[in-house]
């Protein structure tokens, strides 16, 4: 999307904005479904990795259910057009609030976090008569090899409930009569790159299904989570969704009966996205000039919560190649979005395309220094 033509197409918005490209989108999602029925897998897109209106409901459309970890969520899934009884909910910290709506709602499962929370739900189905299907998201020890914050499956993480725990989790959920045990839950963490990490998850969860059956336990959901990264530094390339399905398939011995849920939410819009900027201002620094751009942290938090990359291009500019540092307008020295990259010969009004930010960029944004939230513009308004 990013060829000089763009630069016309863009000159006279105002910026910043995320631009989604539609035809992207539309392609991954094609090839998800594809994979998804050739497998037989349910998807539940996970919705906080872009819960833009528009962008659901476009999701919705494919028939994929929702992964959500709020009621907000919930709700705007359901507005959105998806199916109340294909969304999953998850999170460690339910509100009872939310745990009465989305019974109300009738979602498919709630993916339970810790032995409180299971209680607290089904004291809660009880007091309106119902009875819930919950999942046990298991905590499998697994280091996904990606940066700490978005690392979930790990001994200290708040995340799951530990195996170790599990015979106490179903001596007490026997007392529980207003649940119904579905399955098992995992997510290990976000933007994961190495295919291993996903082999270790699905040997530990054969090693679990030995457990459950040595113990007649019936398990007829294996949700796997999310996780499959997306790759930053090339932003036309695809997710690797038959790999990772073909891995799954190979590796999980499935019983009969046993559905595989997954949960995809940077790989499904991740590259959909570019946040649109222009430049305000270039600065002389004491080693490289500073190219301060109108977007800023408020836009697009990645690069300073969890030091990520993306790539940069000036597309208005043919210019000899110089290096600058691209930075954000907000007063705090991590609003930086790159330090000494190539760029060609950079002026203020430039237009500046930062790629691959359709996942958890416009979701994240704040209005901190009571900046304007970003505007979103479609392929196919312009
Ligand atoms: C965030 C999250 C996902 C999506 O993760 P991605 O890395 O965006 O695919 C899936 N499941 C759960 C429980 C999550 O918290």
């Amino acid at each position: 999307m990013t060829d000089k033509n763009d630069a016309e197409k863009f000159r006279d918005l105002p910026t910043p904005f995320y631009f989604y490209d539609l035809d992207i989108l539309n392609a991954t999602l094609n090839t998800l479904k594809k994979e998804s029925q050739n497998s037989g897998y349910k998807i539940h897109y996970a919705i906080k990795a872009n819960p833009n209106p528009r962008i659901l409901k476009i999701i919705a459309s494919y028939g994929f259910g929702a992964d959500c970890v709020s009621w907000n969520e919930i709700d705007a899934s359901i507005e959105a057009g998806f199916d109340p009884s294909e969304i999953v909910f998850a999170g460690v910290g339910k509100t009872d609030k939310e745990i009465d709506a989305a019974i109300k709602a009738n979602i498919f499962c709630f993916n339970c976090e810790s032995i409180a929370e299971i209680e607290v739900i089904n004291h809660l189905a009880a007091k309106l008569n119902r009875t819930v299907r919950i999942a046990l998201r298991i905590n499998p020890l697994i280091e996904a090899h990606t940066h700490k914050y978005i690392t979930t499956g790990i001994e200290e993480s708040k995340f799951g409930i530990y195996t170790w725990e599990l015979e106490d989790v179903f001596k007490k959920m026997a007392r529980l009569k207003n649940l119904t045990f579905s399955g098992l839950h995992f997510h290990v963490g976000s933007q994961i790159t190495r295919m291993s990490v996903f082999r270790s998850l699905c040997t530990h969860i054969n090693e679990l299904q030995e457990w459950f059956s040595a113990r007649n336990i019936d398990i007829k959901t294996i949700n796997v989570g999310g996780g499959l990264g997306i790759d930053y530094e090339n932003p036309e390339k695809s997710p690797m969704f038959a790999e990772y399905f073909t891995l799954i398939h190979e590796i999980i011995d499935l019983r009969p009966g046993q559905e595989i849920h997954l949960e995809p939410g940077r790989s499904v819009v991740g590259q959909c996205g570019t946040l649109i900027s222009r430049v305000l201002y270039i600065k002389n620094g004491s080693n490289t000039q500073f190219a301060i751009i109108d977007a800023g942290m408020t836009d697009l938090i990645r690069p300073a919560l969890y030091q990520a990359h993306h790539k940069i291009e000036n597309l208005s500019s043919k210019g000899n190649i110089y290096r600058y540092d691209v930075v954000g307008p907000v007063c705090e020295s991590s609003d930086t979005f790159a330090k000494f990259i190539e760029l060609p010969e950079t002026r203020r009004g430039n237009i500046i395309a930062i790629r691959s930010v359709g996942a958890y960029g416009e979701a994240m944004a704040s209005r901190y220094n009571l900046r304007d939230l970003p505007r979103a513009v479609f392929s196919d308004e312009i």
